[in-house]
């Protein structure tokens, strides 16, 4: 292998696409058709709630060996031994990245940090949820959150980073104010993502254009709908790449 081939093999193998597509579908076979149309140089991908609750760890496993970054999105909320042994559990998958909700407080986040790193070998990133994109004010006064979105966003955050948690998910709005309060090394996760040509919001409230998000300053994109509810998905991932690059 000529030494710029070797170079190009190695700079693929070492940076992390900065687009996680959340693969929101029904079944594995439905996900797994994605997945073997992409590489993993082009995205991490990311399975939840539907996903997982249909498919179990297997589908995790498999995507690891196939050197996909994963990003296991389950949001953990339960007391805090709970969240540990289930932080642990995923961690044994050897997914990238998992979450857990910043609302559950600090001995969960405590307790979900020291489960990770009492672990050996390399550890995934552990990361809180802050506000789900998906809010809007008028609806945290109803659960019986005062203060305004970005008030709770940035209260979140800093517990997150004095909990030592790698980093938030949170909307591209609150990007600036959580980069200025937390630091460069804090990693910002960000879904609520809709591109200039993509004419839904869909359930999404905090939106961005995945060009102002990065702009802006977020590590890592969450796109899901944009990308798999459209014709030709591998296409559109591919543009919004070049878009973002
Ligand atoms: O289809 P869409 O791009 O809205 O998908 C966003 C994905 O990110 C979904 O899988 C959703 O569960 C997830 N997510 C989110 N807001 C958060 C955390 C995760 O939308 N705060």
């Amino acid at each position: 292998m000529g030494y710029n081939k070797a170079c190009i093999c190695l700079s693929l193998i070492m940076i992390t696409p900065k687009i996680i597509v959340a693969l929101d579908y029904p079944d594995a076979k439905s996900a797994l058709k994605f997945a073997n149309q992409v590489s993993p140089e082009l995205c991490a991908l990311k399975i939840g709630k539907e996903l997982f609750t249909s498919t179990g760890p297997q589908l995790v496993e498999q995507l690891v060996r196939q050197n996909f970054k994963i990003f296991l999105d389950l949001k953990y909320y339960d007391i805090p031994n709970t969240v540990a042994k289930a932080c642990r559990a995923a961690a044994n998958l050897g997914v990238w990245m998992l979450n857990v909700h910043a609302m559950g407080g600090e001995r969960m986040l405590v307790a979900a940090r020291e489960s990770i790193d009492s672990m050996a070998g390399e550890k995934p990133l552990l990361i809180a949820v802050t506000i789900l994109t998906s809010f809007e004010a008028s609806e945290l006064l109803k659960v019986g959150i005062t203060g305004s979105i970005q008030e709770n966003v940035l209260r979140l955050a800093k517990l997150s980073l004095q909990t030592g948690l790698d980093g938030v998910v949170c909307s591209a709005r609150e990007i600036v104010i959580i980069r200025k309060t937390c630091g460069k090394h804090f990693s910002l996760v960000t879904p609520g993502i809709r591109p200039f040509n993509y004419q839904t919001q869909d359930d999404q409230r905090r939106i961005m254009t995945p060009e102002e998000a990065v702009a802006a300053g977020t590590d890592y994109l969450v796109i899901g709908r944009p990308v798999t509810q459209t014709v030709d998905p591998v296409q559109t991932l591919i543009t919004i790449n070049q878009t973002i690059n």
